[in-house]
């Protein structure tokens, strides 16, 4: 595959025609793009000694809403449904194995607030917002490109919110989630995975079959493996890859063709294990290490990153769906018939330790395991403000790192740039306790 390099973001007429015909509003996208140029310069082009192979995920990054949605208008033309989903919880096997393509919507910055907050209260999280802002202004051709959007009821917020968009987005898809890990939770989960597989088929038209399935699992294991190996190498100290470039990765994954991103993580890696071999990093040896955990960094969410990173830390792990949380476990590629292979997926994402559920004590077992794996010095939680799943499970997430003696540092923040100077003045003090 021929990898092209471009750094700079395209605004070619093609894809403005591309985008009017999606029904985009190219004023507010025009300033959506300079913004997300800008902060990608500033935030990712100005990092030093990143790995080379980074440059196949800033060109993703520089054509987000070009050749990438090019490709999903000539996948449509060929007959393919596109199926746009907020939650790791919508499993991207049933969309491939019925010939449709996943894509995540990403949700990580305010747009049209103004009019969010005469749909929404204020006193919702950053994300939901982003979710409304996206839609309203027009600005996001993924979500106008969607056939399907899938909205999950996990947290209040979510499940009320997706009311309200049920009367913006003509083609919305209510799955409901279980809050417990029971039998009967369980139970819940499957029968929604059977309705979503029925409804997702009707949509194609296609049946999925014993053979479309096992496909579709093997090829998300690989992308997910291929993320794996790729958290493993930041185990190593010095770190080879930075925080924000990990966090990038992370968050191509939702949307990028998952073979050509599983093969351009594998080349990353590749350059990786070269440097680990010889111990070369992004940063010296002994660099205060930080694990981020909580809530999810959507694009272009980079702002905590940045912080951490730009005060000399490095970041090597996210418990995080757009990180760990979301890629951790493989789905079993044993089962013979339609039936088993569904009850493995059902197995995969009843795993996912969202803090939606309660109890949810595996997610502070699997915080202590990372920190321990990662050789990580402390742990940064990070909570959207008026998040309650994730602002509530902070305490207990400290507690339980004081318990072994791991510093915890809790933060509550969104995504305007207002309380940057706090944030900094914060996470400087809890680097230098690190040092
Ligand atoms: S944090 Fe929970 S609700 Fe949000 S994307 Fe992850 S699984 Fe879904
Ligand atoms: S960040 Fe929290 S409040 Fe917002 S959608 Fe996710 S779980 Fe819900």
């Amino acid at each position: 595959m021929k990898i092209i390099f471009n750094r700079r973001y395209v605004m070619s007429e093609d894809y403005r025609a591309m985008w009017q015909d999606l029904g985009v509003d190219l004023e507010g996208h025009d300033a959506l793009l300079a913004v997300l140029g800008d902060a990608y310069r500033d935030i990712y082009l100005a990092q030093k000694n990143r790995p080379e192979a980074m440059a196949y995920f800033d060109f993703v990054m520089s054509e987000v809403h070009g050749l990438r949605i090019k490709e999903l208008m000539d996948e449509k033309r060929e007959g393919r449904k596109i199926i746009g989903s907020y939650c790791v919880f919508v499993p991207e096997e049933i969309a491939l194995a019925a010939n449709a393509t996943l894509v995540g919507l990403c949700s990580g910055a305010d747009f049209a607030m103004e009019e969010v907050e005469r749909l929404l209260p204020r006193n919702t999280c950053a994300l939901i917002k982003s979710s409304f802002g996206f839609k309203l202004a027009k600005v996001c051709p993924y979500l106008e490109s969607a056939d399907m959007v899938v909205g999950e009821n996990t947290c209040d917020g979510k499940k009320k919110a997706y009311e309200t968009l049920g009367g913006l987005v003509d083609n919305l898809y209510i799955m409901d989630l279980p809050q417990v890990k029971s039998a009967q939770g369980r139970e819940l989960l499957k029968a929604e995975y059977l309705r979503f597989k029925d409804a997702v088929e009707v949509l194609t038209g296609v049946k999925i079959t014993a053979e479309s399935l096992r496909d579709a699992i093997v090829l998300v294991n690989k992308k997910r493996a291929a993320m794996h190996r790729l958290l493993a190498l930041r185990k190593a100290d010095p770190a080879p890859i930075s925080g924000l470039d990990s966090l990038l990765a992370n968050q191509i994954f939702f949307y990028d063709n998952p073979q050509r991103f599983t093969e351009s993580v594998h080349l990353l890696c590749d350059e990786l294990e070269k440097r680990v071999a010889e111990k070369r990093g992004v940063s010296a040896p002994r660099t205060p290490r930080i694990l981020i955990s909580g809530c999810p960094q959507a694009v272009p969410n980079w702002k905590l990153p940045m912080i951490i990173e730009g005060l000399g830390a490095v970041i090597v792990g996210e418990e995080s769906c757009v990180g760990e949380r979301g890629t951790r476990n493989l789905t079993d590629e044993s089962g013979e018939s339609v039936a088993e292979m569904m009850d493995a997926i059902v197995d995969r994402y009843f795993a996912v330790d969202c803090a939606i559920f309660t109890p949810n004590g595996e997610r502070r077992d699997h915080i202590r395991e990372m920190v321990e794996s990662y050789g990580a010095d402390g742990v940064i939680h990070y909570g959207l403000q008026f998040c309650q799943p994730y602002l509530m499970e902070a305490v207990p997430v400290e507690n339980s790192l004081e318990e072994v003696g791991i510093p915890c540092l809790r933060l509550e923040t969104d995504y305007s740039m207002e309380d940057m100077g706090q944030l900094k003045t914060r996470v400087e003090a809890f680097v230098e306790q690190l040092r």
